[in-house]
């Protein structure tokens, strides 16, 4: 406690709290879009089938679930005929013959940046190119896009470098690299930069495949987050991209960091004796849910904000 907090609710806060508020925020285009979808098949249809959380976001996901949106574990489970819903994620090739097969409406709300991705691959591999995902081999992307290979022998996922030693040498073969959209962008430079060393032939289609939405948001976290006493992350546990902010934000020198889906988890001793705060949130953490996270702040504790982004910055 210093000589400038006082004492509220039995916590020691700072009497006036400089609250950064991150920009970019809210929404993705890739959410947005598949958020709106699915707010349109609900009203349209009432319900719908999924077999991957739309997006990673507690709360949206809690709304669909009173749409009657039902989850299953595989497409073999929805009924002939029914709606489906894919997820910003996206699905394999064959996910998506297997709803066609089944006479399924389907809804792809496969975010336009994931689809690229998933085409390069498809392309890649039917040149007969063996493919390697740097990514998080469970999480439904990846899922997607190792199902983009021709066959699971052509498919290798690393999401580390000690993962790319135990790769095979690949000499006389053909290899291709791609990136999960949502990884640190940093560490993903760290992992390619040993991949080309261990594989000087392996070709991409571009640099990595961190998406935009994802990288500004890094950027701004890894450029505040030492001159933070704490950096708040407002986004699903469950999701790449809050989580990435969560480790950037400690490892890049913020005093605290946390992350919360909404003012409602949100445990106010981490205030005590912060003087100065960041918030940024996941891509698919909704501008309402920020902004009502700010009024809590602001009324409770008389947190002053102040609008941050590296394009207000001076020193760029
Ligand atoms: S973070 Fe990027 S890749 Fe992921 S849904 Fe958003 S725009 Fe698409």
């Amino acid at each position: 406690m210093c000589t400038e907090c006082i004492k509220v609710r039995g916590n020691y806060f700072h009497m006036s709290i400089k609250c950064y508020i991150l920009s970019p925020h809210g929404f993705c285009s890739g959410v947005k879009r598949a958020v709106s979808m699915a707010e349109q098949v609900c009203k349209l249809y009432g319900g719908f089938y999924i077999i991957e959380d739309v997006i990673h976001n507690r709360m949206f996901m809690n709304d669909l679930w009173k749409c009657g949106v039902i989850k299953v574990a595989s497409i073999d489970e929805i009924p002939d005929g029914a709606v489906v819903m894919f997820s910003s994620h996206g699905v394999a090739p064959r996910v998506i013959a297997k709803a066609e097969e089944k006479g399924l409406t389907i809804i792809d709300g496969t975010c336009p940046v994931i689809k690229a991705v998933q085409c390069d691959a498809i392309k890649e591999t039917s040149l007969g190119k063996t493919l390697i995902i740097i990514g998080d081999r469970a999480h439904a992307e990846v899922v997607a896009l190792i199902g983009c290979a021709d066959k699971s022998s052509n498919v290798f996922v690393v999401s580390n470098e000690t993962e790319v030693e135990l790769l095979p040498d690949f000499n006389g073969i053909a290899v291709t690299y791609f990136t999960q959209t949502t990884l640190d962008w940093a560490h993903v430079q760290t992992i390619i930069e040993r991949l080309k060393e261990k594989i000087p032939h392996v070709k991409s289609l571009s640099p990595d495949n961190v998406c935009r939405a994802t990288r500004e948001r890094q950027d701004v976290v890894r450029k505040v987050a030492g001159t933070m006493d704490l950096v708040v992350v407002i986004g699903s546990a469950h999701s790449s991209n809050a989580r990435r902010l969560h480790e950037i934000a400690l490892s890049s020198g913020a005093g605290n960091a946390i992350l919360v889906d909404s003012k409602n988890e949100f445990d106010s001793s981490v205030l005590d004796c912060v003087e100065t705060m960041a918030i940024t949130s996941s891509a698919s953490t909704s501008e309402a849910v920020i902004q009502e996270f700010i009024e809590y702040l602001t009324a409770t504790f008389g947190v002053v904000t102040e609008d941050f982004s590296l394009s207000n910055d001076d020193d760029g």
